[in-house]
């Protein structure tokens, strides 16, 4: 292994997991478009493969890199974040069980426990997670897991994951934290107390809005071989070429997550001194009410800004049409910038519940673009 575990972030984005091939020298991991693996006799495997449902070589390439980065002993690479979270949630929680969830977080995690964890027995409270007297009172005898999203999506609230980690294991719960939007070079909640990171590869660690995929790290035995025997019966693991694409993209991670940070944060202070801005959210400006948790958890303030304008909802819909540079597209955390309408495009469907979004709220991916052409295009689009 030519990477160490004190190598810096940098170094292990590009080699762990990523030694050249021993038998061809191929400096790029191999995408080994393979069902099946023969075997040199019966139940002897040549290298611990059988079949791709269970694991592929590509996969466990990704996996060992997403573990080195979090500073998890095992690292899970999944089709999507959804299949990462489904994963979770159905190997740690058994029909009577109560969860914690944000009151302001991605809205397909509050809908999968809703459509499908309450009909199977599960009860869920939505918490603002900022308010930890709330989140002490949510506890119930049964509950077993906090789900934390930190910084949220879309409002941009950051919560306290060390002492979250503090009141679950308290309550004899275990804390999972959605790391989605800092991505592991921002914020580690393991080595904060977490039980369990889950990741959209879809976003920061894929990095170029090419690719779907999620992942699941921990250093719980237990749980990882509970999300090994998933994936092995359900076959939610990434395929051969999507995980080979997110590896691609999480060895420059490191010198994105810088930019995306410098540029969202130029985007952020530009906003402020608009007038047709009413309010932004950015964990990075001082005054944001997530300001201090996060400067004391995370490396950097990321690249999503949100914001609401003077006009409302109507007004907040012309915006995100008048942009040249700022893309109208829902996901995040590609090189290119997008602009979105959370209300009525990713949280149109929790609109009517706990978790619903204000319809004024616009919501930017800030991208790798020039910082001096994006602030002139929402200057443009918001004079
Ligand atoms: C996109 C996203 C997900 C879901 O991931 P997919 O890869 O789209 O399945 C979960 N959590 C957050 C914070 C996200 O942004």
């Amino acid at each position: 292994m030519p990477v160490s575990p004190t190598d810096a972030f940098a170094t292990r984005a590009i080699h762990a997991g990523q030694e050249p091939d021993q038998r061809t020298g191929a400096m790029a991991v191999p995408i080994y478009q393979t069902s099946t693996f023969a075997m040199d006799e019966v139940g002897v495997m040549k290298a611990g493969y059988d079949y791709s449902r269970a694991g592929n070589p590509t996969r466990t390439a990704l996996q060992i890199a997403l573990a080195s980065l979090e500073g998890g002993r095992h690292a899970h690479a999944f089709a999507s974040g959804m299949a990462a979270i489904d994963c979770l949630l159905r190997t740690v929680l058994r029909p009577g069980d109560h969860i914690i969830l944000p009151a302001d977080g991605y809205g397909g995690t509050y809908r999968m426990i809703d459509q499908f964890g309450v009909p199977w027995g599960i009860s869920c409270t939505t918490v603002a997670l900022d308010d930890l007297a709330a989140v002490r009172a949510a506890i119930t005898p049964r509950t077993r897991l906090i789900w934390c999203e930190t910084p949220t999506n879309p409002l941009l609230g950051v919560s306290d994951i060390e002492a979250l980690a503090e009141i679950a294991h308290a309550a004899g719960a275990q804390l999972a934290v959605d790391n989605t939007f800092a991505s592991p070079y921002l914020q580690t909640p393991l080595s904060l107390g977490a039980d369990v990171v889950m990741h959209s590869t879809t976003k920061y660690l894929g990095g170029h809005s090419d690719v779907i995929g999620g992942a699941l790290v921990t250093s719980d035995e237990e749980l990882a071989e509970a999300f090994t025997a998933f994936i092995t019966t359900v076959g939610s693991g990434a395929a051969p070429f999507d995980a080979w694409l997110t590896l691609r993209g999480v060895k420059t991670l490191a010198l994105r997550m810088e930019r995306h940070c410098d540029n969202a944060e130029r985007i952020a202070e530009l906003l402020v001194s608009l007038p047709k801005v009413a309010r932004v959210h950015y964990p990075g400006l001082p005054d944001d009410p997530g300001h201090t948790v996060a400067a004391k958890q995370m490396r950097g303030f990321g690249g999503m800004v949100s914001f609401t304008v003077v006009g409302g909802e109507e007004e907040a819909v012309k915006v995100c049409s008048r942009t040249r540079l700022f893309t109208l597209a829902e996901s995040l955390g590609g090189v290119e910038s997008l602009i979105e309408h959370p209300h009525l495009m990713t949280h149109a469907s929790v609109a009517d519940s706990v978790t619903a979004v204000p319809p004024d709220l616009i919501r930017l991916s800030v991208g790798l673009e020039d910082a001096d052409d994006l602030a002139a295009d929402l200057a443009d689009a918001l004079s």
